[in-house]
Formats: C-alpha cells, structure tokens, sequence
C-alpha cells in the first residue's frame, strides 16, 4: 500500500516535471474563463483607476472583502480624489477607518497619498519602483495596482496567492519564509498569460477567496483541479506548509471611565494617543499598564477585591494631567488582540467629585493641596465602600498608590505625553476609537440612557 502511495507520488511528478510549461499554460486558461464567468461584482472594480485600486488593495489586507466594501464606499465618497485624502486632517481619516483596525494602514495610505501630490503632481506613479516606494506599499499591493491598474506583467502574490499556487504545484517550501515569497512571485511572472496581468492576478485571488480556501478547499468545483498536485495526491488540506507565528505577548491593563464634573459634567475623559507607535492618533480610555509579577492573579482575582489597580491607574491620571480621579466601580473586563500582543483589560468607572479637582495646581501649593485631597479621598473611598457592594475600596489611598505605582512598571512610550480631553456621546462622532474603545464607550452611553 505504502509502496503504491510513493509510486504513484513519483510518478505524478515525474509528470509534472514533464509537463510543467503546458500545466501553467492550462492554468491560464482555465483560471481566466473560469474568472470571467463567476467574478463579483466589487465596488473597486467598476473602472481601473489607480487610487480605486490602492484604496481597495490597503483596506483587503487582512481584512474579508464583504466587511471592506461599506468602508470602501463611505472612503472614496468622502475623500474621492487623492488630493482629497492627501489634505483632510488625519482624525477624519481614522474616523473612517474606525472599526477595520490595523490603522497605521489609514495613517500610510495617506502619507502615500502626499507622496503623490508632492512628487508625481497627483497622478499615481506608472513603474513598479516608483509605486513600491509610496508609504504602506508593499510588493503585493505595488504588484496589485501595477496589474491591476495598468495591466502590467507584475506578480501580486499574497497569502492567498501563495496557498493557491502551492497546492497546485505541491510546493513543500515554508510560505512564512520570504524566500518562498520571492520563489512564487518567479511563478507566477512566469505565468500570466499575455496581455492578461490584471485579469489573471485578480482570478488567482478570487480563486484564494472564493474556491481554494484555507480549511476546507471546494476542489469538486474548482477550475483548476484537473491538474491539480495536492488534489491528486490527496494533500489538499496539508499544503501549504506555514511554520506558526509567535504566540501574541499578553499585557494585563487597567482603565477607567472618568465621569467629569462641573462644566465637564456628563461628559468622561479620553486620551488621543502619540502619532507615532501603536494605534497611533486614535482617542481612547485612559489606561496603564500593569506589568508587575503578580498582574495575573490581580486580574483573576475578583474586580472589586483590587484596590492596587484602581490605585494605579489614579496614580498615573494624577500624573499626567493633575486630576485626582476615584475608582468606584468595577465596568466590564474586555480583551484585544493585535497580531503581536493580546490586551486584557479591566475597566473601572471613576468620578471625580468637584471637590476632588485639582486640575492645574499652582506649582508651590500642590503638595499641601494634594495631601489635603488625599485624606478626603480616603474618607470618600471608606464611604463608597459602605455605599455598594460593588465598589472598589480605598484606591486613592495616596501611599498605596505610591507604593503600588513604582512596583508597575513604567508604562510604554505610547502612553506618555498624550492629549487629555473630556467629550460627550456627540463628540464620538468626528473622534476616532480603537474598536475595543469605541465598543466599551459606546455601551457606557447607552446604560446611561436606560
Ligand atoms: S483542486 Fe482543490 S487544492 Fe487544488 S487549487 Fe483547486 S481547490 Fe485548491
């Protein structure tokens, strides 16, 4: 049995090897009627304009294409023109972009965007070079609007592409490697039928989306599959080998809900982060990293049983803008998953009665100022305790926050020097939010309402 197996392998690429110029040959052809038949109808693809293209290529990365088209439509009504991207201010941009995460692909693209009003008087360069160098382009998305644009013999080969074509081929290479990358881009710029770039990169991804999917290829129906390695051999779901990627790095968080007072009353306290680093630009809760040895059973443990995160996440508010904020209830515990780290984070809401405030202190005064607004916020965390069950006990006990903030660790580059502001459920509407922010915020509105 085993033996026929291995023949049987061997002779199929004994056949292949005899084959190959004629295979790729058929491929074309097959791919392409097949393409013409069944291809959707995508809003990027009503004509062949270059920034059409660009805009849909950067928004398709890591994202399906039924979640892309609304945001693909809503961009280019609102910016469409690259000048009309090149010069809107960047939060509009975000806001747009608000829900598709990975947002330093909004923040490139229009970098991308003034790269071309600046250097190529506003038209798309028309070489793969000069494409490849605009901010965010990648040799994919370069290849993607030099084929697809201006029907150039260019190779866009992603991940899609790339298990495609190594099961069709039985290609046993790692596609984490770039060297398979490069290897398979060599394919392919050797067979896209002439004349046909844009038509035969976009059935080679369609065929990836619609047919040879990851977990379970549709090989009865797929146009291809006469000649297909993997199919014959019965490997389908084994290629193509991927070695996996690093498991995401978990940082515990705490943040926390400040409800504002006086002229900020109804309104709660966000933060737009640095433009440069992680969700760079966007608004969001105030939080803090809490990265000592104990932040997993701290976060495990109940929420209202941890005095040390509330008193850690005052401590850090007082110190970047001087308001003395409470922690008086436990929110919700919500994670996030970036493709490197993964956030678990807890939300607490806090209040920050007027007399609480001490927003601007007058430099010479602040320490008696601030010790006097300490003891009372130890009177007042006693008697929120008393109040509910549900409140966090003593957290702005100023030595405990002391004491507790120089066991945390020093919080990310990203989280120092950011802008602090107090907003209202309307100001959500030109801001823009991480998911996981916008998520939480917006549910804070609606309980408020009920
Ligand atoms: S036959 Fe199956 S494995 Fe081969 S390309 Fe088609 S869907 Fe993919």
């Amino acid at each position: 049995m085993n033996t026929n197996a291995s023949t049987q392998g061997m002779v199929v690429h004994y056949m292949t090897i005899l084959n190959i110029e004629q295979k790729k040959e058929k491929y074309g052809l097959d791919l392409l009627e097949w393409y013409f038949q069944i291809q959707r109808d995508l809003p990027w693809r009503k004509n062949h304009d270059p920034y059409r293209i660009w805009v849909s290529e950067i928004m398709l990365q890591q994202t399906r294409v039924d979640t892309v088209i609304p945001y693909y439509n809503t961009f280019m009504e609102k910016f469409p023109t690259i000048r009309a991207l090149a010069e809107a201010p960047e939060d509009e941009v975000l806001k747009c972009w608000e829900g598709l995460g990975y947002y330093s692909r909004a923040r490139n693209l229009q970098a991308g965007a003034r790269m071309v009003i600046e250097q190529y008087n506003g038209q798309v360069p028309t070489t793969v070079e000069e494409v490849a160098k605009l901010k965010g382009v990648g040799p994919y998305t370069s290849g993607a609007i030099m084929s697809i644009a201006y029907n150039e013999s260019v190779p866009a080969v992603d991940g899609n592409v790339m298990r495609v074509l190594s099961r069709f081929f039985l290609l046993e290479d790692d596609i984490a490697k770039a060297s398979t990358r490069t290897n398979i881009e060599k394919l392919v710029l050797t067979m896209i039928p002439e004349g046909k770039a844009r038509y035969f990169n976009q059935a080679l991804m369609e065929l990836g989306a619609l047919i040879c999917s990851p977990k379970s290829p549709s090989c009865l129906i797929c146009p291809v599959m006469e000649h297909c390695e993997s199919r014959i051999q019965g490997r389908e779901l084994e290629i193509p080998y991927k070695t996996k990627a690093k498991k995401a790095r978990v940082e515990y968080r705490v943040a926390v809900i400040v409800e504002g007072t006086g002229s900020d009353e109804g309104k709660i306290l966000i933060r737009q982060r640095p433009n440069e680093g992680l969700l760079a630009g966007m608004w969001e809760l105030p939080h803090i990293l809490i990265d000592d040895s104990n932040a997993i059973s701290l976060f495990e443990a109940e929420p209202k049983e941890q005095p040390e995160l509330g008193a850690a996440i005052s401590s850090f508010v007082y110190n970047e803008q001087k308001l003395l904020v409470r922690p008086y209830q436990w929110y919700s515990d919500e994670e996030h998953i970036f493709s490197h780290i993964r956030w678990k984070m807890r939300f607490y809401k806090a209040d920050m009665d007027e007399n609480l405030e001490v927003a601007h202190l007058n430099e010479q005064t602040e320490a008696v100022q601030v010790d006097s607004k300490v003891a009372q916020l130890e009177k007042d965390s006693e008697a929120a305790l008393v109040d509910s069950e549900n409140r966090v006990s003593d957290q702005l006990v100023a030595e405990r926050s002391e004491s507790y903030n120089s066991k945390v660790g020093s919080d990310t580059a990203t989280d120092k020097g950011s802008q602090y502001r107090f907003i209202n459920e309307a100001d959500m509407n030109t801001l823009p939010f991480p998911n996981l922010f916008l998520k939480v915020i917006q549910q804070y509105w609606k309980k408020k309402e009920e």
